[in-house]
């Protein structure tokens, strides 16, 4: 099922990383690949985000919205686990390889 539109490729990553940290099986759509984006108005570059099963509609939404939002301001950069990499506050899973940030990392 679609869970919503992403503000691009990036964001819908993001979510996607998220989600899959809290075991959800979701999906980007509508994805151009292959340098047709420039041919594209942006608007329909958007990609769409799916859920693999409905019944994790409510904790993907949670999820998200948590995410887009970010922690309260003045939270510090926190430091991965698995591989070391500093990550700004509002990512709540490492870019570089993908790990959830452990709440007791700080
Ligand atoms: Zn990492």
């Amino acid at each position: 099922m679609k869970l919503m539109r992403a503000p691009n490729v990036l964001i819908g990553q993001h979510w996607i990383n998220v989600l899959s940290a809290a075991g959800i099986s979701c999906e980007l759509h509508n994805r151009y690949l292959n340098g047709a984006l420039g041919e594209i108005p942006a608007e329909q570059c958007a990609p769409e985000l799916w859920l693999v099963d409905e019944r994790d509609e409510m904790l993907a939404r949670k999820l998200i919205d948590a995410a887009s939002n970010g922690p309260a301001a003045g939270t510090p950069p926190w430091r991965c686990h698995q591989c070391g990499e500093i990550l700004e506050a509002q990512f709540t899973v490492c870019w570089q390889c993908g790990t959830a940030r452990d709440p007791l990392d700080g």
